[in-house]
């Protein structure tokens, strides 16, 4: 299998410069060029302290140069079971912050002129059957209590926005986007570094340990200290901190991109919006600057851009979606992996005094990582603990994780084999 990750090829900002030499004492050491990463690392540096980012690969490796680029408000679970979830201590406030993520993304972008296809057109969520739009209804409800610019749409007008019929209606959410998701992450690392942050590329931490008070942090490419750690490492964390990774369940999700189309796509989101649906094995629809569709499923990527099931599996789609489309070329086909908790809410972690780890975003970190790295990085100078959108915990580790990460994946690999000839 080879990966065309189109999102490092099509953004527009460059991977930044990131050689620093590893060495000496630092206010804060980050684990992980990813959103969350980078966003710590942006405000930290911004706040006077010194940082160091080290990454094991590139700026944007993990999640946050794979995903789908949208930059959705809330999470998975609707406001009303969060403020249930939270309870009435964080409830409400994490639902207002998480309402507003989309605004804070899209203001940062503007701030630092991140160029990274940025649109803001608002994001459907297509309901793939009646039970869908039933589900789809009772989260407008709740959005619209709230005052939140959300609301349901026919089956007529989702049509007309996604130039498909294949949905009962929608719920259109006009605080939300779209970015170039690699374009973001290397927005971010530029900002960051123009902060003052240090960023190191290429350099996988393998030993931290605690010694004289500081964290000492390992690598291939040199040693530094630090006063405190943020390991953003989320899904992609290895065995760096035994343990971390039993406290999700990891899921892929893969993409394929077709080349660039012209008038023949113009009836497809021809306003922009990016879409994904209420099916169980969940699917996503959007187009980018260039005039491609890229088209997602749960599961891995099976076979490349030229062939393969999970090419055959996009074909099959395109042509359920749009049946008067001619199938393009495909010029893109990857997948990534998401972290998922029993309870759909993310965690932010301490693992010991001085080390953070925000993880388990299951699939919505664009504004996540965003919203935790400056929240973590007001209480890395300083700030109380209670000023975190989420109360702090230990890693849990969950039974079988590897055991339903395997029976997931047999699942999707199942239905995309079923979805490529039906
Ligand atoms: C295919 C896909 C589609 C998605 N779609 C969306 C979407 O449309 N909207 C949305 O909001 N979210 C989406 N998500 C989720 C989102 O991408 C992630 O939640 C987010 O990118 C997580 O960011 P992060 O910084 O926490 O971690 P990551 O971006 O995963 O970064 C972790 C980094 O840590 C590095 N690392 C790991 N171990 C070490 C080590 N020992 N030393 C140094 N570095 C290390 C990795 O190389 C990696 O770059 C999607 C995810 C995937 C995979």
């Amino acid at each position: 299998m080879s990966e065309h990750i189109l999102w490092a090829e099509s953004a527009e900002e460059p991977a930044p410069q990131t050689d620093a030499t590893l060495q000496g004492v630092v206010d804060v050491a980050v684990i992980g060029g990813g959103y969350t990463g980078l966003s710590t690392a942006l405000f930290a540096a911004q706040a006077g302290m010194a940082v160091h980012l080290v990454e094991a690969e590139e700026i944007g490796f993990g999640g946050s140069g794979r995903n789908v680029g949208l930059v959705n408000a809330g999470l998975w679970l609707p406001p009303g079971q969060l403020i249930k979830a939270l309870g009435p201590e964080y409830g409400p406030g994490f639902v207002r912050l998480f309402g507003e993520g989309p605004a804070q993304v899209f203001d940062l972008i503007e701030k630092h002129q991140i160029r990274c296809e940025a649109r803001r057109e608002g994001t459907i969520h297509a309901a793939h059957s009646p039970k869908g739009l039933e589900d789809l209804r009772t989260r407008a409800e709740a959005w619209e209590k709230l005052g939140a610019p959300v609301s349901l749409i026919s089956a007529e007008d989702t049509a007309a926005l996604s130039g498909t019929q294949a949905y009962c209606g929608g719920l259109l959410d006009r605080r939300a986007g779209t970015v170039n998701p690699m374009g973001y992450a290397r927005g971010l690392a530029r900002a960051a570094l123009g902060a003052g942050a240090r960023i190191t590329c290429g350099a996988r931490v393998t030993g931290l340990r605690r010694d004289n008070g500081l964290w000492q942090v390992q690598t291939g490419k040199g040693a530094l200290a630090a006063r405190q750690v943020v390991l953003a490492t989320n899904a992609y964390a290895d065995g760096l901190w035994p343990g971390l990774t039993q406290s999700w369940t990891e899921i892929n999700f893969f993409q394929i991109a077709t080349a660039p189309l012209g008038p023949e796509a113009a009836a497809i989101l021809p306003k922009g919006q990016g879409l994904w649906d209420t099916a169980t094995i969940m699917t996503s629809l959007r187009r980018d600057a260039a005039g491609r569709i890229i088209l997602g499923a749960m599961g891995r990527l099976h076979g490349d851009r030229t062939g393969g099931l999970s090419a055959a599996w996009a074909r099959r789609r395109l042509r359920r979606l749009f049946p008067d489309l001619q199938i393009p070329a495909f010029e893109g086909a990857w997948d990534g992996r998401i972290a998922m908790t029993q309870d759909y809410l993310p965690r932010l972690c301490r693992l010991e005094d001085g080390v953070w780890a925000p993880m388990g975003y299951n699939g919505r970190g664009i504004t996540t990582g965003t919203l935790f790295g400056r929240a973590l990085a007001e209480v890395l100078r300083g700030a109380p603990e209670s000023s975190l959108p989420l109360p702090v915990t230990t890693p849990q580790p969950q039974p079988l994780t590897g055991l339903r990460r395997t029976a997931l994946g047999a699942v999707f690999s199942a239905n995309q084999a079923f979805r490529s000839v039906l």
